[in-house]
């Protein structure tokens, strides 16, 4: 028997009406087994749902029923039999068997419950991962994870945009020397990427004008909070011929079709969460750094003076506060100080001290940082000397400057943040499959 015959349907996609009587075959995991003595059940999850196989004792044969009984939770089996429409059951069908065949049977006791019934902890499910995913809130968290990856891939590829990939593997850090992985490449230092900044900017030297990239970063931060990890999925895009305001049109944009595609292909992912979502509204309020801190500031849970990064809890009192007065999660904050963002952030030329820079921001916490870039080798080699970088380090992206440069812009989105902030779950790690932070390296 050819493997691919084990299964003829996933368990969502039979058809009560329309299938009644024909012949099937399901495959997947026992999720449960009741037998209520004159009659059995045994329920199979597949990827996409549930289905009901039901034995009635007086009319099945026996030897089927032993089977049945003893499977044990969470075993791979093949079901064939017929359906027969049933209200009461899941997707409306029942599956009358006529063969049983038991693939791969899974040890007891069980390392967590897949049911939904029992509550387990994170750290409890990220140590199993592989059978959390069986649980239904799990599986649609990642399978609108998925949608929204197509989401971003689409709209930007609709927009232009290239997909490219840059190396992870790095001689020279991106914004500074703080925040790496060093390793060992053959008998020299090396590091993990902590973004495709300079990469995708070197791309804008080479024509490709517009670029995306959906790849790791690799931070060495100590943090300890529900919002970073060590490795985070981050999106990134670069243009040519843009400002920054140009390319936080793209950014509004995206965010919104990304949740229109959520909200019009996930509805039962949705539903299986409780999740209502409402697609943020674009134009997307843009409010100064100076605003901000006035916005801190009037509420005096904090003093914030000019030139200072904005807290934690700053981004909430603003967050909160535009919330208040536009009903809209998602806003941008502009124009901040030269000195607070990085070297490659271009200041405004009648306005030196501050930048064409931009974060993106959710109600709860910062979504995307972007910016107008310097384009001019020279001032960009003045401004990484005026942030204690080492130019020589950087002497293969200056390079790339000096032999035509077009004007550009772009920004980078966590993509982990992005799918957390959608579906309004508390820690990060429960939208990424195998995080790594401090205390995780395994699995
Ligand atoms: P934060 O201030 O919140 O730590 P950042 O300003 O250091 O973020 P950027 O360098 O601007 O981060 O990176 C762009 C985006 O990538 C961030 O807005 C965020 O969505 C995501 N990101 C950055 N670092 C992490 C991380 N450690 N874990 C998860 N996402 C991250
Ligand atoms: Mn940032």
């Amino acid at each position: 028997m050819l493997l691919k015959d084990l299964r003829t349907h996933y368990t969502s996609k039979i058809d009560p009406a329309e299938m009644a009587d024909k012949k099937v075959s399901i495959a997947g995991w026992v999720h449960e087994v009741r037998d209520l003595g004159g009659i059995c059940f045994v329920v199979l999850r597949d990827r996409e749902g549930r289905g009901q196989i039901t034995l009635v004792k007086k009319k099945t044969d026996p030897e089927l029923l032993d089977t049945a009984r003893g499977l044990m939770r969470e075993s791979i089996v093949s079901v064939t039999g017929t359906v027969k429409p049933e209200a009461k059951a899941p997707n409306g069908y029942e599956i009358i068997p006529e063969k049983i065949t038991l693939l791969n049977e899974a040890d007891s006791p069980l390392p967590m419950d897949t049911t939904g019934k029992v509550d387990a902890d994170l750290d409890t499910r990220l140590d199993s991962r592989f059978m959390d995913l069986r649980r239904e809130r799990t599986t649609a968290v990642f399978t609108i994870r998925h949608e929204v990856l197509k989401a971003v891939r689409d709209f930007l590829s609709a927009d232009g945009f290239l997909e490219t990939s840059t190396p992870k593997v790095v001689a020279t850090a991106t914004e500074g020397g703080t925040s790496l992985f060093p390793i060992t490449y053959f008998d020299r230092e090396a590091f993990l990427n902590q973004s495709p900044q300079l990469f995708k900017q070197m791309l804008m030297s080479g024509g490709l004008d517009r670029v995306f990239e959906i790849g790791p970063i690799f931070r060495a931060e100590e943090h300890d909070t529900r919002r970073h990890l060590n490795e985070a999925t981050s999106i990134d895009i670069e243009a040519s011929f843009c400002d920054h305001f140009d390319v936080m049109e793209i950014l509004e944009n995206m965010v919104a079709y990304v949740y229109e595609q959520v909200v019009s292909n996930c509805s039962k992912q949705l539903e299986a969460l409780g999740v209502e979502l409402n697609v943020p509204q674009t134009p997307f309020m843009k409010i100064t750094y100076d605003e901000a801190l006035t916005i801190v500031n009037s509420y005096g849970e904090e003093s914030l003076k000019w030139g200072d990064d904005l807290s934690t809890l700053s981004e909430h009192t603003i967050g909160n506060h535009v919330f208040t007065e536009t009903g809209q999660s998602h806003y941008f904050i502009i124009d901040w100080p030269t000195e607070v963002k990085p070297f490659y952030a271009k200041p405004y030329e009648d306005k030196p001290e501050i930048s064409k820079s931009f974060d993106m921001m959710h109600r709860t916490m910062e979504l995307s940082s972007g910016a107008q870039r310097i384009h001019d080798p020279q001032q960009l080699r003045e401004r990484i000397e005026s942030q204690g970088l080492n130019p020589e380090g950087f002497d293969f992206y200056l390079r790339a400057f000096r032999y035509g440069m077009p004007p550009h812009g772009g920004w980078g989105i966590g993509c982990d943040r992005l799918v957390m902030t959608m579906l309004g779950v508390e820690n990060i790690r429960d939208v990424v499959l195998f995080p790594r932070d401090r205390r995780r390296l395994s699995p």
